[in-house]
């Protein structure tokens, strides 16, 4: 097969092993760069031009579409998918994804454990707003935030009203969760694709740090999932459409809480903890899935 990896970046730990993988599976694999990508979206001949030619036809495309370019990420991705290509994750999907509030919104209609999530935009009543989603400690976080900048925990209603305020007046979109005490600084990340949990790592933060991420000094390692924590995993990427996701679950005392699904889950952290090929578990799925006109809309909203 030919395979386009969209990608800003072919350095990428994740896009190098995706290359590798590919490769010795037989495939030709491109790496092309998303926002370079150019197209006549009117034409009934639809196509995508890089470096001034149209791009050879594709039997799929795994799209890696960073955060800081999901509107003209999800536009080629979707050139490709009005062209028949199979996408591993489709256009809709990925910016379900990144709208942290409309995933959640989506999660919790179908009953899928979550942490109590509060959102304001005007601070009219904060107090209210502290009081609806239990009161401290509390969560706050920016909706735009990655890498855990941008997370902060407040012991007391006090602090809360403050940093609610402050994020409030910077014009911040924001929002108030409660904080799941019993986690203890760690989280687990399960990797999924095609509906199942390929692999999973606990991420432990620092000491007294109650933010996991391996940006903040955390620490990964395998773990083994309870059954009601993978079927959460599956649910959730399932809910969302995607194919491919990393959804990052909390243990809380009440069970399972989903924090995130991410739709370009890096491969690095995952691989090194679990020693686990998930590059080739993704051709693999793309083998098993990639015919002509099958990137179809699965989720609704
Ligand atoms: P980011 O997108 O920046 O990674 P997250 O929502 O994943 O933001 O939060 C960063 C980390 O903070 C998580 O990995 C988790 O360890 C911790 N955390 C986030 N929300 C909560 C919460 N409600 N209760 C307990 N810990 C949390
Ligand atoms: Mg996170």
């Amino acid at each position: 097969m030919r395979v386009a990896i969209l990608s800003r970046n072919s350095n990428l730990y994740s896009t190098r092993r995706l290359v590798e993988a590919g490769q010795q599976r037989g495939h030709t694999v491109d790496v092309i760069d998303t926002l370079h990508c150019y197209m006549d979206i009117t034409t009934s001949q639809p196509t995508v031009r890089y470096m001034g030619k149209a791009l050879p036809h594709y039997d799929a495309v795994i799209p890696r579409i960073g955060a800081s370019i999901t509107f003209y990420g999800t536009a080629v991705v979707r050139q490709f998918e009005m062209m028949g290509t199979f996408c591993l994750n489709e256009s809709v999907a990925i910016s379900r994804a990144r709208d942290k509030l409309r995933s959640l919104q989506l999660l919790s209609r179908k009953g899928v454990g979550l942490p109590r999530t509060g959102f304001a935009s005007k601070p009219d009543d904060v107090k209210d707003l502290i009081k609806n989603v239990g009161g401290a400690p509390l969560v706050i976080k920016l909706l735009e935030g990655t890498q855990g900048i941008g997370v902060v925990l407040a012991d007391t209603n006090k602090a809360a009203e403050s940093i609610i305020e402050a994020f409030m007046g910077l014009r911040a979109n924001i929002l108030v969760q409660e904080f799941i005490a019993e986690a203890g600084g760690a989280d687990i990340r399960c990797f999924v694709v095609g509906g199942k949990v390929v692999a999973a790592m606990k991420r432990q933060g620092a000491e007294g740090e109650f933010r996991s991420n391996l940006h903040r000094g955390g620490s990964a390692q395998l773990t083994r999932l309870s059954k009601d924590e993978r079927a959460t995993a599956v649910n959730a990427a399932k809910i969302m459409g995607l194919n491919v996701c990393g959804v990052d679950i909390l243990q809380s005392s009440r069970g399972p809480v989903v924090m995130e699904v991410n739709s370009s889950p890096g491969l690095e952290g995952i691989e090194s903890a679990t020693k686990k090929d998930v590059a080739s578990m993704i051709f693999e799925f793309i083998e098993e899935s990639a015919q002509p006109h099958k990137t179809r809309t699965k989720g609704k909203g």
